[in-house]
């Protein structure tokens, strides 16, 4: 079978005929680092395992726990291993997963899916993490209901001490894959990394292919640059590198060492317009200065990856048929861009998933014909004015007595979830500027 990374070469070859592309192709040069990377592991006595798909990457960690008769595996924060799905499928097998950093422990608890992609509890409140604590931890002799922040650290830290101890194998995400060295990098701020590593007898390390740089210096900047953006810190409290199984003489750690590296339909974007999106680097900064994703949350965008990035990655990993409300999920502020520390153009980027939703004919017809009149009216200066101050007068009257509609022809879609305001008269914005004198051409 042909390797995740000489898909990814093909890929690249193929592009490469684009002379628009060779530039940016040329600097990338993944797939040559992904091999590097590879011949890195292999001699220092560790494994690679390519994953083209999902299904892939379960089957490949399934039969790795099945090969030493894993019953528990301590994991370490893993956004891909969100991505495949691998907690309820490890489950299913027999296998139990106990997640050890704490948002994510505390969201498996409650049998949740992550809001953020570095806070993935950050939108539960104190006390919501106490009633689940005392809900699942009293079997184990927690009876106190705690209050503070540092008890229920503390809770956590104890009943998780006792996992890694018994954990057969430790599996974690990697921030970056180092191909210089072999070596793979995580970063935390709880230190459960280093315990869920070096404890167990076998460590599965679960990437993507858009993981991998070259050297240690890339990574010393690029270390710089994601704690900046992620959580304003210098640097991240700890900061972990892997490099092969324990070796004659180490004090602890792995007896073997796998590394799997999953593609999931990321290097078809390689040579197309969306390639971009894998320079990200996971710090979540754009979620964090979107005002939809302040209003709306992390689960409503209902899969792994919220926010701007998730509305780039998530049809392209989905495809654009499941996913296609993501992108038109934003304003086009350009704040996500903006913040972005590898300047991804995400406003760019979910504009082209909307210019292939509407290719394809994945909006609704209702939807298409409201923006061919919308967009022949509004090429139409006098007949818009004239329009819109009609509705407005229309809309101030029927709605004054009440403030607002709740229920409104060619709006449902607004009026389902929530009320539509009602003009508070004095016309439309056109007509108020006017009035108050301003210019309609450009100073
Ligand atoms: S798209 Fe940029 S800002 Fe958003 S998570 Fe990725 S690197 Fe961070």
């Amino acid at each position: 079978m042909e390797s995740t990374a000489r898909a990814f070469k093909h890929n690249a070859t193929e592009a490469l005929a684009d002379p628009n592309l060779q530039d940016s192709l040329a600097k990338l040069n993944l797939d040559f680092y992904l091999e590097e990377f590879e011949r890195k592991v292999v001699a220092l006595g560790g494994h690679v395992h390519w994953a083209p798909t999902a299904e892939d990457a379960r089957r490949i960690i399934a039969d790795l726990c099945r090969s030493v008769g894993a019953r528990t595996i301590a994991k370490s924060k893993s956004m891909v291993s969100e991505e495949i799905g691998l907690n309820d499928h490890l489950e299913a097998l027999g296998i139990v997963p106990i997640e050890t950093d704490l948002g994510e422990y505390i969201i498996q608890l409650r049998h949740e899916p992550p809001s953020h992609i570095i806070a993935p509890a950050v939108h539960l409140t104190k006390d919501q993490v106490a009633d689940t604590f005392l809900e699942h931890h009293r079997a184990l002799g927690f009876t106190k209901r705690l209050t503070e922040r540092n008890d229920l650290v503390a809770e956590a830290r104890h009943v998780l001490r006792q996992k890694f101890l018994d954990a057969d194998v430790g599996l974690n995400g990697a921030n970056f894959l180092v191909a210089e060295t072999g070596s793979s990098m995580l970063v935390t701020n709880e230190g459960n990394a280093d315990l869920s590593n070096t404890l167990p007898k076998m460590q599965i390390v679960l990437a993507s292919i858009e993981k991998v740089i070259p050297t240690l210096e890339d990574a010393a900047v690029l270390l710089r640059v994601l704690a900046r953006s992620a959580t304003g810190q210098e640097s991240s409290a700890y900061t972990t590198l892997n490099t092969g199984p324990r070796r004659p003489g180490d004090l602890d750690g792995p007896e073997q060492y796998h590394v799997v590296i999953l593609d999931n339909g990321r290097s078809a974007v390689l040579g197309t317009e969306m390639q971009d999106m894998l320079r990200c680097i996971r710090c979540g900064a754009c979620m964090n200065h979107c005002p939809v994703y302040g209003a709306i949350g992390g689960h409503a965008y209902g899969w792994v990856y919220p926010g701007p990035i998730g509305a780039v990655l998530t049809p392209q990993l989905l495809g654009v048929e499941e996913a296609s409300n993501l992108p038109n999920a934003s304003t086009f502020c350009g704040r996500c861009e903006s913040v972005c520390p590898v300047r991804i153009p995400l406003p760019g980027l979910m504009r082209h998933w909307r210019e292939r939703e509407f290719e394809r004919h994945l909006t609704p017809t209702a939807f298409r014909q409201g923006l061919a009149l919308w967009s022949f009216v509004a090429r139409r200066p006098k007949l818009y004015r004239r329009l819109t101050g009609w509705a407005n007068r229309l809309l101030a009257t029927f709605g004054r007595a009440d403030g607002r509609y709740r229920a409104l022809p060619l709006a449902t879609g607004w009026t389902r979830f929530r009320d539509f305001p009602a003009p508070q008269g004095g016309g439309t914005f056109h007509a108020q500027w006017s009035r108050h004198g301003g210019s309609r051409t450009r100073p």
